[in-house]
């Protein structure tokens, strides 16, 4: 491709990006396809000789584009609504153009100093103290990974030569996030050693099972290791009490990570700040920028208080790779499993520059008021019920009726194309959920899926 060719389809793609995020909401939300539709509309084999570049965007728009989950659809309520905003795309594109490896210092100074202040800022932004150190991984998952890879470190120092010799015991509520089991099996705790403890009636992690469990692990000479709390937590946004669980964890030598993927976000709006309460006393936190901050997947923020254990676990320095800036520079090779590192800092500081705290902060704000309001009219509406308490952004409800017509409903729903939603088991019954949380979602789209939701019901009452 020529400079001159670069420049003619660069712009086509621009304007085509541009005119997406403009008519997006005229898209079905999900597409109607079946497994193998798209595939068999592409050839079996790659081509021998190169093909032009109109060929290839144009079936990028007639092929692809339709068969997509349009996960930046402001009607896109399932799971957790994310988004990708116009400074975050420019931001992944000139990524894409520098192509740095930013595992060491040395291989990419500045992708390295700006991953260490846009994580400061953000650091500043949700209120956690200056000692904490942050590192971008690709998902809440890998960060939670090594969050409790630091933690088997600090519990059982001997792991990086002889394996795990300890029976050690990990702890998060039923309510936690399944990457959080996920790593304890990657990381050879084994699944019988994570106590999964109770939640009370508001989906919140009881703190006297939680005592007792360790009291109970450690009579019986297991060592428990490490608790994870969870901000915001998958099925209904709920929020355990850290301070107490901050406060245990400290009595019996825990490291707590705190979990808060989604919902950690919500710390930038002053009001929502207190959702981090406890979170000071934290040997490490997770955060989502591309969950709830317009930034494009994949970009996860992790922060601890103890880099030097999560180096004392990860690092390992071939010859070829040791620099003489070794004492003063960061190498964040040395904080993960991962040697090569894209350059996703430079999308969040386009994010975090280009709306400012105060401009985003608004948008969160309108999103918490409007699940509100929305969880107020459902809870006025004959046939519905809120299912669950709404403290940021995501509303629970059911139909007042069976099991199996809560699950058609959803079903017809999302056959709508105007919306999706997407489901949840709570207390054993079929649940509902909508989550708000694109960048550019507004009430009236909220009104509009609420809509599509009385729409269905219709149908499905007969
Ligand atoms: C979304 C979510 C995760 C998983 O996030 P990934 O980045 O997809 O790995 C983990 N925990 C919570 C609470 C979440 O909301």
């Amino acid at each position: 491709m020529t400079p001159e060719e670069f420049r003619r389809f660069g712009h086509e793609a621009i304007d085509w990006v541009a005119d997406y995020l403009r008519d997006v909401r005229d898209l079905p939300v999900l597409p109607d396809v079946t497994p193998g539709d798209i595939a068999k509309q592409l050839p079996s084999a790659g081509p021998a000789q190169g093909e032009p570049m109109n060929a290839i965007l144009r079936d990028f728009r007639e092929l692809i584009v339709p068969g997509l989950t349009q996960w930046n659809h402001p009607r896109f309520h399932a799971y957790f609504s994310v988004s990708s905003s116009g400074p975050g795309i420019l931001g992944e594109l000139l990524c894409a153009a520098v192509n740095v490896n930013g595992m060491l210092w040395k291989s990419a100074p500045a992708a390295t100093e700006l991953e260490q202040v846009a994580l400061d800022w953000l650091r500043q932004w949700i209120g956690l103290p200056e000692e904490f150190f942050g590192i971008i991984y690709d998902t809440a998952s890998m960060s939670s990974f090594h969050a409790i890879a630091a933690a088997r470190e600090l519990a059982d120092p001997d792991v990086r030569e002889k394996g795990m010799t300890l029976p050690l015991v990990l702890y998060t509520s039923e309510q936690s996030h399944s990457s959080i089991e996920k790593a304890a099996l990657a990381l050879g705790i084994g699944r019988n050693n994570v106590r999964r403890i109770p939640a009370d009636a508001k989906f919140r992690m009881r703190v006297d099972l939680l005592r007792r469990e360790i009291e109970v692990d450690r009579a019986a000479g297991r060592k428990p290791f490490c608790v994870v709390a969870t901000v915001g937590t998958t099925s209904t946004s709920s929020i355990d009490p850290v301070p107490e669980i901050a406060r245990i964890a400290e009595e019996h030598g825990l490291w707590l990570h705190v979990d808060a993927s989604y919902a950690g976000s919500a710390a930038i709006v002053p009001e929502f700040q207190w959702i981090l309460d406890g979170a000071e006393h934290a040997d490490s936190l997770v955060l989502n920028p591309h969950k709830w901050l317009f930034t494009p997947i994949d970009l996860s923020a992790f922060y601890t208080r103890r880099p030097e254990i999560l180096r004392r676990a990860f690092s390992l320095v071939p010859e070829y790779l040791k620099t003489a800036d070794g004492g003063r520079a960061i190498n964040y090779m040395d904080y993960g499993i991962q040697l090569g590192r894209r350059f996703r800092a430079l999308k969040l500081w386009f994010v975090m520059r280009s709306f400012g705290r105060d401009g985003i902060a608004a948008i969160l704000r309108a999103h918490v008021r409007w699940a509100q309001e929305l969880a107020s009219i459902i809870e006025n509406h004959p046939d519905f019920e809120v299912a669950a308490p709404v403290p940021l952004s995501l509303v629970c409800f059911r139909y007042r009726g069976t099991d199996d017509q809560n699950r058609r409903l959803l079903d017809a729903i999302n056959a709508s194309g105007v919306t999706f939603l997407s489901h949840t088991v709570l207390n054993g019954r079929f649940t509902l959920r909508l989550a708000i949380g694109h960048f550019a979602v507004t009430w009236e789209d909220v009104m509009t899926s609420w809509r599509a939701v009385q729409d269905a019901a219709v149908t499905i009452a007969k």
